[in-house]
C-alpha cells in the first residue's frame, strides 16, 4: 500500500526545542552569579548572535567549536548555537592534565576555542601543539584581563556588534550536535557523541519523567533551576535543555566557591543535580547548619547516593533522589522515584526506595546479564552487568573503532556497572565492574559497604576498595573522613554499625573491611567522584606494608 506523503519533513533538531524560548516566557531571567543577568527574550537574541559571530569566523557545518568555561549563561548559548547552525559543540573538561587536554583539543580537531580568563596558564602550556585551532575567543568575565597571546577578541565585546537575525537551516536530524570526552579511566580520554535527534529525545523524556512525579523531585515550570555538576560533563546532565524549554528562572553559578550556597539561598533555588561530594561539602558544612534549604530538590547522581548522606540531606528538609546515567548516556537512563503506591511509605522504607538506582525512564531498556550476555532473573540475589538501550546512547567513540565495537558488543552498551533488578523493576548497581571486592571466591559490593558505614552518625565521608591479599585474593579496606578530626572511637564505630548490619542478615561477618583507615581527605575525580584508583595507588604506596 502507497501513502501519500506532502508533509514537511520534520527531523528532530535542537532548534526546534528553542524556538518557544522567545514566547513561552520571554521576561524570565537567566542569572549569572552576582555578575549578569538577562531575559529569555535577550538570550533569545543573544545565540543569534553568537551563531553569527562564529559564522564570520568561517565556523560551517561539521566544525568543532570548543568551550572552556565555568558554568554560565555563554555555555547556555553555546549549547543552542553551536549545534543549531550545524557545527558541533566540544565541552572541553576544564580539570584535564595538559597532556590530555591537548590531545582531546588536537583529537577533536577542534577550529574555534573559547576561553575563559582562568584558564589562560592551562592554555599556554599547550598551545604550541594545537595542530587545527585557528582562532581564540577570550572571556574576561567583566575582568580587567587582556590574554598575552592572539586573540579575536572579548566574548561580551564581539557578540555586541553581531546582527540578531540568522536563520538556523534544516538539516538531517542524526547529524552531529555534541562531543566531549569521558574522564577517570587508564590511558587517553574517549570521545563521545550525540546527535540532536538523540539531545532532542533525551530533553523531551526527561520533561515527560520530571513533571509526571510529584515524590521526592519532580521539575516544572514554578522551579528554580541551578546546575551543580560541570557543564563541560555530558551537558550537566542535559538539564539546561530541559529547563530552558520549560522556561524556568535559570542560575548558573561560575565557578564552584562560596557563592553556590548564596545564589540558593537568595534565588531560592528548588531544583539542583550534583554528585554525592558536592551535596556533602553543602549540608556537611557546619556554617551552613543555620540555613533552610527545606524548598530545595535535589537529585544524586554519578556516584551511588549513600544512605547516610541522603538521611542528613532529608533531615534538613531536602528533596532527594538519585538518578543514574553515564558519560556514554547523554546521560540520563533511571531516576528513583517514588511510585504513587509509596506515597505513604516511613522515613526508613523511602530513604530505601530514593537510595536505589533507580526505575528507567520511558524508552530505556536495562537488562541484567552475565558474562555470555545471558538475562538473569530479576532479585538481589542475580548480580550481572547493565546493558543498556535507549534512543540517546552514543553510538561509539570517536575514531576509536575497537573500543567502539566493545562497547556495543551484543547490540547492547555495556555500561560496565555491576547490579541487580529487583521484584518491582527498581535497578540497584553494587558495584563498577571494576570495584567489586572479590575475596575468597565471594563478591563484595563497595558501594554497600560505604552506605552502611555512611550511616554511622561520626562519619563525614568513606570509600571502600578492594587490596591485594595472599590468602584471600581481595580484602576490603575503608578510608574514613571523621566528622569530628580528634575522634578516637571512630574505627571501633565503625566495625559496630557494620555489626548490626551482620545481625541483620544484610551482609557477611567476613566482609567487614581488615582495615579502617582514618584520613582528611579522600581523592576525587575531574567531576567530583571518589577516585578509587587512586586510591588503590595510594593504598599500595602508604598503607600496604604498614
Ligand atoms: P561518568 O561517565 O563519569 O558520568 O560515570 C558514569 C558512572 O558513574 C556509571 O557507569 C556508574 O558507575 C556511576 N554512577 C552514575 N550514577 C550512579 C548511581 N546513581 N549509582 C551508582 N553509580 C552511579
Amino acid at each position: 500500500m502507497k501513502f501519500p506523503n506532502y508533509a514537511y519533513d520534520y527531523q528532530l533538531l535542537i532548534k526546534h526545542l528553542f524556538e518557544r524560548v522567545r514566547d513561552w516566557r520571554p521576561n524570565q531571567e537567566i542569572i549569572y552569579r552576582d555578575k549578569f543577568s538577562y531575559t529569555y527574550l535577550d538570550f533569545y537574541k543573544r545565540v543569534h548572535k553568537l551563531a553569527n559571530l562564529l559564522k564570520s569566523l568561517g565556523v560551517e557545518k561539521g566544525d568543532m567549536v570548543a568551550f572552556m568555561d565555568w558554568d554560565s549563561h555563554r555555555y547556555l548559548e553555546a549549547y543552542f548555537a553551536v549545534p543549531m547552525m550545524g557545527a558541533i559543540l566540544h565541552t572541553i573538561n576544564v580539570r584535564l592534565s595538559p597532556d590530555q587536554l591537548l590531545y582531546t583539543i588536537n583529537h577533536a580537531e577542534d577550529k574555534i576555542l573559547v576561553i575563559h580568563k582562568d584558564f589562560e596558564p592551562l592554555i599556554k602550556k599547550v598551545m604550541g601543539g594545537f595542530e587545527t585551532v585557528k582562532d581564540i575567543i577570550f572571556i574576561s568575565d567583566w575582568e580587567d584581563y587582556k590574554p598575552d597571546f592572539d586573540t579575536v577578541g572579548e566574548y561580551e565585546e564581539l557578540l555586541e556588534s553581531q546582527s540578531e537575525e540568522y536563520e538556523f537551516p534544516d538539516f538531517d536530524e542524526n547529524t552531529v550536535a555534541t562531543t566531549f570526552y569521558t574522564t577517570g579511566t587508564t590511558g587517553y580520554p574517549k570521545g563521545v557523541f550525540f546527535t540532536h535527534r538523540q539531545l532532542v529525545l533525551h530533553t523531551i523524556t526527561a520533561i515527560a519523567q520530571f513533571g509526571a512525579i510529584t515524590e521526592p523531585t519532580p521539575f516544572n515550570q514554578f522551579d528554580v533551576y541551578m546546575p551543580l555538576t560541570p557543564m563541560f560533563h555530558v551537558h550537566a546532565w542535559g538539564v539546561p535543555y530541559i529547563a530552558t524549554v520549560m522556561g524556568v528562572k535559570q542560575v548558573y553559578p561560575g565557578r564552584y566557591d562560596d557563592m553556590i550556597v548564596k545564589l540558593i539561598l537568595q534565588h531560592r533555588v528548588t531544583f539542583s543535580h550534583c554528585v554525592p561530594t558536592i551535596l556533602q561539602m553543602i549540608v556537611g558544612n557546619p556554617a551552613t547548619a543555620k540555613f533552610d534549604f527545606s524548598f530545595w530538590k535535589v537529585v544524586i547522581g554519578g556516584a551511588a547516593l549513600p544512605k547516610g548522606l541522603a538521611k542528613s540531606a532529608m533531615e534538613r528538609g531536602i528533596k532527594i533522589m538519585s538518578g543514574y546515567g553515564m558519560s556514554e548516556t547523554a546521560p540520563i537512563l533511571t531516576l528513583a522515584v517514588l511510585r504513587p503506591d509509596d506515597m505513604d511509605v516511613d522515613f526508613e522504607t523511602k530513604l530505601d526506595i530514593v537510595t536505589k538506582t533507580g526505575f528507567p525512564e520511558p524508552l530505556v531498556y536495562i537488562k541484567v546479564v552475565d558474562e555470555n550476555m545471558n538475562e538473569l532473573p530479576r532479585g538481589r540475589k542475580h548480580v550481572g552487568e547493565l546493558v543498556v538501550r535507549a534512543p540517546w546512547l552514543t553510538a561509539g567513540y570517536f575514531k576509536v573503532e575497537e573500543k567502539s565495537k566493545e562497547l556495543w558488543r551484543g547490540g547492547w552498551l555495556h555500561t560496565g556497572d555491576i547490579g541487580y533488578k529487583d521484584e518491582t523493576g527498581y535497578i540497584k548497581i553494587t558495584d563498577r565492574l571494576k570495584d567489586v571486592i572479590k575475596t575468597g571466591g565471594e563478591w563484595v559490593s563497595s558501594l554497600d559497604l560505604e552506605n552502611m558505614i555512611s550511616q554511622c552518625p561520626s562519619v563525614a565521608q568513606v570509600a571502600v576498595i578492594g587490596v591485594p591479599d595472599d590468602k584471600w585474593g581481595e580484602r576490603p579496606v575503608a578510608f574514613v573522613i571523621p566528622k569530628n578530626a580528634d575522634d578516637k572511637g571512630i574505627e571501633s564505630a565503625c566495625r559496630n554499625i557494620l555489626l548490626t548490619f551482620v545481625e541483620a542478615g544484610k551482609i557477611e561477618k567476613w566482609a567487614i573491611p581488615d582495615r579502617f583507615i582514618i584520613v582528611d581527605d579522600i581523592p576525587k575525580t575531574s567531576v567530583g567522584k571518589i577516585d578509587k584508583k587512586v586510591l588503590r595507588k595510594i593504598y599500595a604506596e602508604k598503607y600496604a606494608k604498614g
